[in-house]
């Protein structure tokens, strides 16, 4: 258990270095103007040039284990943890998914990069969201950023919807307004390895849903919706019994259903015994 524990811990730590690192890689790569490959690795850059490739690799990626390209490739991803993290105080919790909005912004996007509507595409693409986001911070110090009145706005309307955002439900616009999000969260349904409670081990501590930035546990219900998990492992490395693995297979169904003919729990209450106490007055 012990071992478990520090192994999610490391890979905790691992995936934190690695996103850190390729985010800081792309920022100084737009500011200072050289050529960096992990801004090629980036699935819409590479769709948009066909580097196959790259496309392959995230797409096997994601199919063996989930959304794992948004907790450590996607700089936007990244920023938005960041966000959170040095200014949120409050927890998250579980929330609904938000199917339809997800879809609709999916359908938008492709349909204008396949039209080429660039601005409505450029809006919803995550790589030029966060090249904005480098304008808007370092705008006036990078050399090799050529910016108008116009990219400028762009670049502060971007901040300030991306910093909202995130300060204020974390991974939200991952699991709404981005395109990429939803595909990857349709693949990751089925990927092969996945995050899991086992009920068995779960003594309801709410410390997972608490800490998750996708706001997609259930410990309620046990279940996680795996279509907005981004494979972070905050949860498993802190789950104080280990009953959150990434693992094959399910201990539950993930279905939101089940909390429909499940008995319904109150967070952080105790089930109360059934006996009913009487006092001696009573008997009397
Ligand atoms: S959902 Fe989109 S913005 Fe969020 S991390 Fe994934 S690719 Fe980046
Ligand atoms: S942190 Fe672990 S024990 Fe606590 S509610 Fe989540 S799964 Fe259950
Ligand atoms: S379920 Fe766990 S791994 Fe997935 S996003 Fe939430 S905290 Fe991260």
């Amino acid at each position: 258990m012990k071992l478990l524990k520090s192994a999610y811990k490391t890979a905790k730590w691992l995936r934190v270095a690695v996103s850190v690192a390729v985010m800081a890689a792309t920022a100084a790569s737009l500011v200072f103007g050289f050529d960096c490959w992990l801004r090629h690795w980036q699935l819409i850059p590479a769709l948009a040039t066909g580097t196959g490739i790259w496309l392959l690799l995230w797409l096997g990626v994601t199919l063996l284990l989930g959304r794992i390209y948004c907790s450590t490739a996607c700089p936007l991803g990244t920023f938005q943890d960041c966000i959170s993290r040095l200014l949120r105080r409050r927890k998250f919790g579980f929330t609904v998914p938000y199917p339809l909005v997800r879809w609709c912004t999916f359908f938008l996007g492709t349909g204008a990069f396949v039209l080429g509507i660039t601005t409505v595409s450029q809006a919803l693409d995550p790589s030029a969201g966060f090249d904005r986001i480098v304008t808007a911070v370092a705008g006036p110090l990078g050399a090799s950023l050529a910016f108008t009145a116009g990219s400028m706005l762009a670049a502060a309307a971007t901040l300030v919807v991306v910093g909202t955002m995130s300060f204020r439900r974390g991974r939200l616009l991952c699991n709404t307004l981005c395109p990429l999000g939803t595909i990857m969260g349709a693949l990751s349904v089925n990927s092969m390895l996945h995050m899991d409670i086992n009920p068995d081990k779960c003594v309801g501590c709410g410390r997972c849903s608490a800490g998750c930035k996708s706001e997609c546990i259930d410990h309620i219900a046990h279940t996680i919706d795996l279509t907005r998990c981004v494979v972070c492992f905050d949860c498993a490395a802190g789950c104080p019994t280990g009953a959150i693995t990434f693992r094959r297979g399910r201990h539950q169904l993930q279905l939101p259903l089940l909390r429909e003919v499940l008995p319904k729990a109150v967070p952080g209450q105790e089930s109360q015994p059934s006996v009913v106490e009487t006092s001696d007055a009573s008997r009397r």
